[in-house]
């Protein structure tokens, strides 16, 4: 970061971002991309630019467009969301095309639909290349675009042994994050075809997301993308956690839907979740509250497999003693 060569990025003259924007696009098999300072805003342009205002774009309910946004597309693009439940957990295609409404004044028209993989708030599930073809062709045939959160793409393509491009064919645009498991301190990357680029960069610069000498992030940013490769050890010590979880009493591990680097655990009561939560934190466990009896535990390249073995000895202390 401190070596990397910089330019003003807001004339497109930083080598370094460019260099990421060039790698980023190549890795997903897209004609462009754009580096963005947030997942959410990456999400956010893209909705912006593939819609017009009083439109609708379908989204699953727990989607993080839909969950974890503040509201934005309302916000920005004027875009209302069209939320389906199951969406990303199986329902594909039949769903969407439940969702769909014919021409009529009363209705918003559709003009997208937003997929994640893998799911967040599914627990980090992974939906495979040829459900997202089959939704693709469906939307296609619906002249619908689809637009990808991909915020852990690499963490579906590394559990499913496929090229990243596999999934990133099924989708008009999709959005990365170099933060989250890849280990960059910020930024995300937008893909897409060269206009839609194009219409992209027009509004970060309006949403104030044209960084000047940029490319000290991104070059935080091209050290993240040599990190894909040992996603692996993440969803291996992910498992290690959830097996050994689910042997503690009271407590519900789903471990078919651990498949990436998430463990979702349902804990007994009477205590809350949040109060497990601290519980964990007070001993230097550190996860997060999804739900009044959910947590989230999250591996990534700073959690080792002895932090793992750790933690599960902090968490037999604390559900053998209710
Ligand atoms: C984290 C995340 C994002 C983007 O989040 P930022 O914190 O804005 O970078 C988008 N989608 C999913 C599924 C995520 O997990």
């Amino acid at each position: 970061m401190a070596r990397a060569p910089v330019g003003d990025d807001v004339y497109g003259e930083d080598p370094t971002v460019n260099r990421l924007q060039e790698e980023a696009a190549a890795l997903v098999g897209k004609e462009a991309a754009l580096f963005v300072p947030s997942g959410t805003m990456g999400n956010q342009l893209a909705i912006l630019a593939h819609t017009g205002r009083g439109e609708e774009a379908i989204v699953d309910s727990q989607s993080h467009i839909c969950y974890y946004e503040a509201g934005a597309p309302a916000m920005w693009a004027g875009v209302t969301l069209k939320t389906v439940e199951g969406l990303m957990n199986g329902g594909g295609e039949e769903l969407l095309l439940n969702a769909l409404r014919p021409e009529d004044i009363h209705f918003p028209p559709t003009r997208l639909v937003c997929l994640e993989n893998t799911f967040n708030r599914g627990g980090g599930t992974v939906m495979p290349p040829e459900t997202m073809e089959r939704i693709y062709n469906l939307a296609r045939e619906k002249s619908l675009i689809v637009h990808l959160d991909g915020a852990r793409i690499f963490n579906a393509a590394v559990a499913a042994e496929r090229d990243v491009r596999d999934f990133t064919a099924n989708c008009d645009s999709v959005m990365f994050c170099l933060s989250k498991g890849l280990g960059a301190p910020a930024g995300s990357i937008l893909a897409g075809d060269r206009d839609f680029i194009a219409r992209a960069r027009r509004y970060r610069k309006a949403l104030g997301g044209g960084m000047r000498q940029a490319g000290i992030l991104a070059a935080a940013g091209l050290a993240a993308l040599r990190n894909i490769g040992r996603l692996a050890e993440d969803h291996r010590n992910a498992r290690l956690l959830a097996a050994g979880l689910a042997e503690l009493p009271g407590i519900k591990v789903d471990l078919e839907r651990v498949q990436t680097n998430m463990v979702m655990v349902r804990v007994p009561g009477p205590r809350t979740a949040a109060e497990v939560v601290n519980l964990l934190k007070e001993r230097g466990v550190r996860c997060g509250a999804m739900g009044p009896d959910l947590i989230r535990l999250v591996t990534h390249l700073n959690i080792s497999s002895e932090d793992i073995h750790y933690t599960l000895s902090v968490a037999r202390e604390i559900f053998s003693h209710p």
